[in-house]
């Protein structure tokens, strides 16, 4: 699939990518570490290391580089710490045990500091650097009154996580500048929470009723229930949960896969729920794109279905509590917070 984002090759089949882990950020005998203070300034006399002959630098070298660049750009003004450069966020995203070196393209930028001259500074002289994002003050979603989103500056801020399930990894692709992100853990929490409750409830259909880019869904057909349903309101994320499905499905039992909306026709946000994408096989996917509210009514098997709720803020649990109810009583039948 083209990258919607820059028209690369940014999006590869699942496979592919679980087959450069572990080894992906790993040093090679020659490939040295010298761990920099991320809590002081980057000395100004301090020159960045060339990347390793095997092509990989140490990540403490690359945000070195990036500090210099937003230093010059006059964007940081030097006496801030290293650390506040930005968040560093890896390309493919998986749990790791010790700071990585990094291959070309595999890091993205999530900095509050760069302006465009400085972003593409960044992503034309650090080659590391696959894309720069600036950050806003709101979490990248659906908000009370409409939705937010960060800023790409340049290059592309398409990234993957892989996520360990106890049958194998899914791999999620989404837009860092859109979704808020969700870093891989050693033990994923709500994944589990997918898994148990498949087991203990065997649905026909498992709803994913607020599924970001995809995950517990993904998690869910890869443990083998016959048909799930994907939903956002958020149209990124439905795009995501699509690309996703694509991306994963050799692990599916699916034959063929449709997509209905490109990326660009998708609006930001949408009540009334519209399929945007299936897939049929012996099992059998469908991502529709608006209010899970409104999604009840288009269940084939309702009595027979499982939704995981994963909505914002559970730490409110009349929040939850509420969100189950209403789900409850549009008919949506049984449900639960991951
Ligand atoms: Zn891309
Ligand atoms: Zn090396």
């Amino acid at each position: 699939m083209q990258c919607p984002v820059c028209g690369g090759e940014c999006v590869r089949d699942a496979a592919e990518v679980v087959g450069t882990v572990p080894v992906v950020f790993s040093p090679c005998n020659e490939c040295e570490a010298v761990p920099l203070d991320k809590g002081a300034p980057l000395p100004r006399d301090y020159e960045p290391a060339a990347a390793c002959t095997c092509g990989r630098r140490f990540i403490d070298e690359v945000f070195a580089s990036i500090y210099r660049v937003l230093r010059e750009e006059g964007t940081i003004a030097g006496t801030e710490p290293l650390r506040a450069a930005g968040m560093p966020v890896v390309h493919p995203g998986f749990a790791l045990a010790t700071p990585p070196f990094l291959p070309a393209r595999s890091l993205v930028l999530l900095s509050p500091h760069p302006d465009r001259r400085a972003a593409e500074r960044i992503v034309r002289e650090v080659p590391e650097v696959r894309g720069v994002v600036r950050t806003g003050q709101a979490v990248p979603g659906l908000t009370a009154g409409g939705h937010a989103a960060h800023e790409l500056l340049a290059g592309c801020d398409v990234q993957a996580n892989l996520f360990s399930t106890s049958i194998g990894e899914v791999v999620v692709y989404k837009e860092l500048s859109q979704t808020h992100i969700e870093f891989p853990r050693p033990v994923n929490l709500k994944i589990a929470a997918v898994e148990r409750e498949i087991g203990r409830h065997a649905p026909h259909t498992f709803v994913d009723a607020c599924s970001g880019a995809g995950t517990l869904g993904l998690a869910a057909a890869l443990a083998g229930v016959p048909e799930v349903v994907f939903c956002d309101a958020h149209g990124p994320a439905a795009f995501w949960t699509a690309a996703n499905i694509r991306a994963n499905r050799d692990a599916f039992l699916v034959d063929d896969i449709a997509v209905h909306a490109e990326r660009e026709m998708i609006p930001e946000v949408r009540d009334d729920p519209v399929l945007v994408a299936e897939a049929w096989g012996d099992q059998h996917l469908l991502v529709y794109h608006g209010d899970l509210a409104r999604l009840p009514p288009l269940l084939e098997k309702p009595e027979r279905s499982l939704a995981a709720l994963d909505i914002f803020g559970k730490e409110d649990r009349d929040a939850c509590t509420r969100a189950l109810a209403a789900w409850r009583g549009a008919g949506g039948g049984k449900a639960f917070i991951p």
